[in-house]
């Protein structure tokens, strides 16, 4: 049994707005802001395991003459846990419609409380005696990615500022300079070698700023022409699908002329007709039938599309009646193709449009009836649990190959055994279905087996009252 499921679009399918050129999307800035504060908890948890470590091991580390930092750990672990659990408190209610400049300005007081904190270890681990100052370059090269030049710029600066003034004031004793190595430190002494010392590690981090912020533009160039190339796709998508929909109507009338005149000649003069010419008729009717099926289908998605942008207005649609009409609307196909329909749909109301769900119903059943054998049954169900409600139409027809399934929502497709099963297949009918529950976050699951059936299950999202109204009214139906 093979599976497919189209899933409600998400936030990120739909792409950045266009304000969000400038840097980075909401939505990555979001996930960027949590990701960083995650992080810190890590470094926290680091910070508590050195310092156990080194209470611990108090009396090695004396009597090698290092001086432990363990206090200094534990008092930063304690700043740095506090201080997150702020941040955590503060970005409690961002989402993906909260302010760009909001989401930076948190992201700003991070990495300020984040350089402050990594100052206090400098100066206590050791800021010219071991290497801790280079720790500065995970936030430069963090803010590279986070922010355009300008702002990554001023985080190095401030880094830089930071680092340079622990190193002074260290040097002119203002500021009594501790370090884990102690008297063993291996650093330069004096206190101009330190400035150069301090110098030199600034010079390497305004290197890895500039290298990594050019890589960083480059990049976001590349994704804001992709973002261009994309609404430039979308403009001709939008031409070429006015276009197709006004030569489209162009045909509609002709073949609507077609097939009365058909009817005209069927009715009136059925008789003088031969019966090869009769046949012939019935062979004109059938394509001028599909042709204009095929008509309908094409200006109705050239109309679902040509409202994507447009926000839908929601009405509410019982299923059970929805289910009623689209099984009177088939009777005469199902009773043509000897299909028996086995509809077990309780009164159950949800928000959407008649129109709509009822042709992604018709479409649906219409398909399990078109690919079952003569004397099968198709069966339609619906239910709901918690806060969505499904809809099920199934099948015990040809089902869909594995290889096939990605694609049955494509437009035109039509797998090899379905074009030899029904000739007159359009490939239409699956791509209004997918359109429809794009318009209404729906999703669909396809369950098949080829040659053994399948199931379409359409689940619709539900707000809490419209279950609550739902366990009632199928309370009442039972
Ligand atoms: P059409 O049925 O006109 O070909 P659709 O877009 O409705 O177009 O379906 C696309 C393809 O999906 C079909 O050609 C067929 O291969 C497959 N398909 C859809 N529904 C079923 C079904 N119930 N059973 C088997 N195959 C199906």
């Amino acid at each position: 049994m093979a599976t497919f499921e189209l899933r409600p679009e998400t936030e990120q399918q739909t792409g950045l707005e266009p304000s969000e050129r400038e840097g980075l999307g909401r939505t990555l800035l979001l996930s960027n802001s949590r990701w960083f504060m995650r992080l810190r908890w890590i470094v926290v948890a680091v910070f508590v395991s050195a310092a156990l470590a080194l209470d611990l091991l108090r009396d090695p580390v004396r009597s090698a003459g290092l001086i432990s930092p363990a206090r200094s750990l534990w008092v930063l672990a304690g700043i740095l846990a506090a201080a997150d659990s702020l941040l955590f408190l503060a970005a409690r209610r961002f989402d993906g419609r909260t302010r760009v400049e909001l989401l930076r300005a948190h992201l700003w007081a991070q990495i300020i409380i984040d350089l402050l904190v990594l100052t206090l270890l400098v100066h206590a681990i050791g800021s010219t005696s071991t290497f801790v100052a280079f720790a500065y370059l995970f936030h430069i090269a963090l803010s590279c990615i986070f922010f355009p030049a300008r702002e990554s710029f001023l985080v190095t600066v401030v880094a830089s500022l930071l680092y340079l003034a622990t190193v002074a004031l260290e040097a002119a004793l203002v500021w009594p300079q501790s370090g884990a190595l102690g008297g063993v430190a291996p650093g330069p002494p004096g206190a101009p070698l330190r400035m150069v010392f301090a110098l030199s590690a600034v010079f390497t981090w305004f290197v890895v700023w500039y290298l990594v912020s050019t890589l960083s533009k480059a990049v976001r160039r590349r994704d804001q022409q992709l973002e261009t190339a994309n609404d430039q796709l979308r403009e001709a998508d939008r031409i070429k699908n006015q276009q197709v929909i006004v030569t489209t109507h162009e045909l509609k009338a002709p073949f609507s002329g077609i097939q009365a005149n058909i009817e005209v000649l069927k009715g009136r003069f059925r008789q003088e007709l031969s019966p090869p010419a009769q046949e012939i008729v019935d062979r004109i009717e059938l394509r001028a039938r599909t042709l204009s099926e095929r008509i309908s289908a094409i200006l109705l998605l050239g109309e679902l599309r040509s409202r994507r942008a447009e926000p839908l207005a929601r009405e509410t649609v019982d299923l059970k009646a929805l289910t009623d009409a689209a099984l009177q609307e088939l009777a005469e196909k199902a009773a043509a193709a000897n299909i028996a329909v086995d509809a077990c749909v309780p009164a159950i109301t949800v928000p959407g449009n008649a129109k709509h769900f009822s042709l992604l119903l018709v479409n649906l059943l219409a398909n399990a009836i078109t690919y079952s054998h003569p004397g099968d049954r198709v069966g339609v169900s619906a239910g709901h649990e918690g806060e969505r409600v499904w809809i099920r139409v199934s099948d015990h027809g040809i089902g869909i190959r594995e290889d096939a399934l990605p694609h049955i929502f494509e437009e035109y497709y039509r797998s090899t055994e379905a074009s030899r099963f029904n000739r007159l297949s359009t490939g239409l009918g699956l791509s209004i279905v997918k359109e429809i529950a794009r318009a209404y976050s729906l999703g669909v699951r396809v369950e098949s087996e080829q040659g053994k059936g399948s199931t379409f299950e359409v689940v619709i999202p539900v707000r809490s009252e419209d279950s609550r109204r739902n366990d009632h009214g199928a309370d009442r139906n039972h």
